[in-house]
Formats: C-alpha cells, structure tokens, sequence
C-alpha cells in the first residue's frame, strides 16, 4: 500500500483538484493524504487572530469572503446541483464552526478547532467530486487514528492500532483520502502538527501502515540543493539518504516538515518528493541508499535565538554543561546548536515560550547575552565532516559575513553556521555560487 500527500498548491483549484484525482485513480491501494486548500489555513490563522484581537466584526468578514471563495471552488468542481449543495452545506457547516468562536472568550483551543478546518474542507470537496463521477473512494476522518500525546508527539502505537481498526471497515477499498495536518490530543480535543504539517501526517500513516513507500506530491521537482525561492539556477537532487533529508528539513527546506523524515527512516520506507505540475520528473527520493560524496545542497532556518552564557565557573569544571541543559529540559525548550570555549557556552533557540524564564535561571550561573533575529545556515551532504576541504570551502564563501557560531563534526553529513537574519540572502547565494558553481 501507498501513501500519498498533495500539499495546498497541488489541491489549490478545482482545476488541481481534478488533476490531483487522475493521480490517485490508478488502481493502486493507497491513503491519499491533503493539505487545506493554498492559502486557507492562512486565511484561518488570520480570522484567529481577530477573535485574539476582539475583533469579531474583522473575523466574520474574513470568514464571508473565505465562504465566497469555496462557492467558486464548488461551481468549478461539480457539475449538479445536487453535488453543488451537499458541498455548499459543507462549507457553510465548516464556516459555522468558525463563526461559533465570535463573542466568547478566545483560547488556544478555539485556534486548534478553526485550523482544522481547511484539510476537512478540501478532502470533503475531492470525496464528493470522486462520489459526483463515479470514482470509487472512501474518506477517513484522521481525527479518529491521528493521536498526539500531551507533548503533541505522536502516539505511535495508538495510531497504528486506530488507523489499523478504521481500515478494517473497508476490506474492498483501494482508495481513501483523509486530512493531514489534524489529529486528536491526550484530552481528546481537536489538535494539530503544525504548520506543514501534512508532510508529517503522511509519513506518520506511511509509518503506521508499513508503507511500500510515501510519496510527497508538491509544487516543484523535488528538493533542490538550495530555496530555490532565494537563489537562481537551483537543480533538484535525485537521491538522498534520510540522514541527509532530515537535517535538511530540520534547518529550514520549506519543502518538507522538520520532524517528516524520522517515521520513515524508522520503518525504511522510501519517501519520493514529486511535482504534482508534472509528474513525469523524477523528483527526490530519500530511503537508507546512501550516495556520493561531498556537499548536496544548503537550506536556511530563521527566527532563531542565540544565547551565550560566559561563567568562570565553567573552568576546568564538571557538571556545568548539564546544568544549563537542566534549565532548557525543565522549560521543554530544544536546543538546536551548540559550541562551548573553556569559560562560554553559544546556543540556539527557536521555541522562545519560556525565553525570560531560562535567562533568569541561566543568570545564576553565569552572564548572559541574547541574540535575537538569528539563522542557521545548514550545509548538508555525505562525509563533509570527515573529508578535507569541504569547511574550509563554506568558511571561503562566508568570508565578507560575520559567522556568530559554527558547528562542525556533530554528524557526518552537516556543517551548520549562525548568522544574523538580514545577510541570509546574500550568504545563500555566496555558498551557492562557491560550493556548486553559478550555473
Ligand atoms: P506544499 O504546499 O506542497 O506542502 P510547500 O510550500 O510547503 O508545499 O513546499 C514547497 C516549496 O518549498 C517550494 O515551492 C519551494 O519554494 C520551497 N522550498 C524551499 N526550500 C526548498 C528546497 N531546498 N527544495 C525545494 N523546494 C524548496
Ligand atoms: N494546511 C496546513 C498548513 O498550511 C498543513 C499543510 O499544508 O501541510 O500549514
Ligand atoms: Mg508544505
């Protein structure tokens, strides 16, 4: 069995929609997994944060012209009228929800429940144009087999058991399609994977089924050895070991969900990243193969936090390095990067919740200094830690940047650099040109 994911450009028009269909009608047995339509769960982010604001008037206004939006969606999608009304009650039934939170008291719960609705709209719009053309598919609610635990991690063995049961129902099924991106928590409420999310729903179902493979259908060829939405001349990279795509993911590839490699590599199942525009280019595919040598391409993570604590204390000492972890364990805060001297320790940041709290805590063992607006550039490959050369060449491409850390030899296949946020630009496209030649 297959697992497939449409992100939201892929299911972005009624036009992609149908497209999306052709894809997924091939006969084979397979759990088709969509985004929200592009563009909605933005639109619901920004209704959320209305209500945050009090401004009930600004969220229905915002919610009316999302509802406009679907009519269209609809008359481009079905043909009858009797299919245009089931879907309209749909999406009136869905807007309703949101509109529900008006006048109440806003929480981070509300926010979950409105989120959620972009992936059940866009799989109850695709469900009922394959029920509208005789295209035989059954939908799955992902709220009923996606469990995430009080940490939002997921609950592996609850998932493959629930989703294990669901499909039971439907012996004769080879095709279902169900939301990426929502999931149930430990209280039960609504809840979801974060931005990106579907990636990680898809290999998370891949996972929980023994997929033969999980394929990632999106906007562009696969992943490129640099954000193609920064530099010129990037080229898709046909194979990568998972090692390599999920530091790439990690430190800032948009193109996948950080956290998506890691359920795959578990179960050795292949992820393939595939353009939906044009499905016939081979795309990324990342499995255990490891291949090549040397630097395969560069992503970059912003809205990281630096922090440097400098302490005397750290001199010929023990025991104060897990200190300081102590303190980011206790605050559920994970450290990205890392690099000690003998009396300083620099690291990284990204969930900044309990910033205040960890640097109160921190100054009792040392002086400490906080860098906001920070990002890491990652350069990932084969044995680039262990080859001669390969640090030598990013540290040339840097040289007209300031580099706040750098850490190197943590793995065979990352080197990773801090930099202030405004020379992101110019430091890709400087390694670009140095490590892979401007053309
Ligand atoms: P989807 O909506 O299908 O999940 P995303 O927008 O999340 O798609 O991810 C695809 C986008 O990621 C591409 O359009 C591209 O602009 C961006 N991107 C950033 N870095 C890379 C990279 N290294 N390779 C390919 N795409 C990248
Ligand atoms: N719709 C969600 C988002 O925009 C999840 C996803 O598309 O992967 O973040
Ligand atoms: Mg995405």
């Amino acid at each position: 069995m297959k697992v497939l994911k449409f992100g939201g450009t892929s299911v972005g028009s009624p036009e992609r929609m149908k497209n999306v269909s052709k894809l997924i009608t091939d006969g084979n047995k397979q759990i088709v997994v969509l985004s929200a339509m592009s563009g909605t769960t933005n639109n619901l982010v920004e209704i959320s944060d209305y209500y945050k604001k009090g401004n009930d008037d600004g969220a229905s206004n915002m919610i009316s012209a999302l509802e406009k939006k679907y009519d269209g969606v609809i008359e481009g999608l079905l043909q009858t009228q009797t299919f245009r009304d089931k879907a309209k009650a749909i999406i009136t039934r869905e807007c309703d929800v949101v509109r529900s939170f008006a006048h109440k008291p806003f929480n981070v719960q509300a926010e979950k429940m409105i989120l959620a609705r972009g992936e059940i709209m866009s799989t109850n719009l695709v469900q009922l144009y394959h029920e509208e053309n005789n295209i035989p598919s059954v939908l799955l609610n992902s709220l009923e087999f996606m469990f995430v635990d009080g940490d939002g991690e997921p609950v592996m063995t609850k998932i493959e058991s629930e989703l294990k049961k669901v499909l039971q129902r439907y012996p004769d099924t080879t095709l279902f399609i169900t939301q990426g991106f929502i999931c149930t928590n430990d209280k039960g409420e609504v809840d979801n994977l974060k931005r990106g999310g579907s990636d990680y729903s898809a290999s998370l179902i891949g996972a929980a089924i023994n997929a033969d493979v999980v394929e990632i259908w999106t906007d562009i060829d696969g992943i490129h050895n640099n954000d193609p939405r920064i530099v010129k001349n990037t080229h898709p990279i046909a194979e990568m070991s998972f090692d390599e795509a999920a530091e790439l993911a990690y430190f800032g590839a948009k193109i996948l969900h950080p956290s998506t490699v890691l359920p795959a590599k578990v179960k050795n199942i292949p992820v393939l990243l595939k353009n939906t525009m044009e499905p016939h280019a081979k795309g990324t595919t990342i499995s255990n193969k490891v291949t090549g040598t040397g630097i395969k391409a560069i992503a970059a993570k912003d809205g990281l936090t630096a922090i440097k604590i400098k302490s005397g204390r750290m001199l010929l000492a023990y025991g104060f390095l897990c200190r300081v972890f102590e303190i980011f364990e206790k605050y559920k805060t994970p450290i990205d990067l890392i690099t000690t001297s003998e009396v300083a320790l620099s690291l990284t940041i990204d969930k900044v919740d309990y910033l205040a709290q960890i640097t109160d805590e921190l100054k009792k063992l040392g002086t400490v200094e906080i860098d906001k607006d920070q990002t890491i550039i990652c350069i990932v490959g084969n044995m680039i830690a262990e080859e001669q050369g390969h640090a030598t060449e990013v540290l040339k491409s840097l040289k007209d940047i300031s580099v706040r850390m750098i850490c190197y030899g943590g793995s065979d296949h990352n080197i990773s650099v801090l930099i202030d946020t405004k020379n992101k630009e110019k430091a890709l496209i400087a390694l670009n040109d140095n490590l892979f030649g401007n053309n």
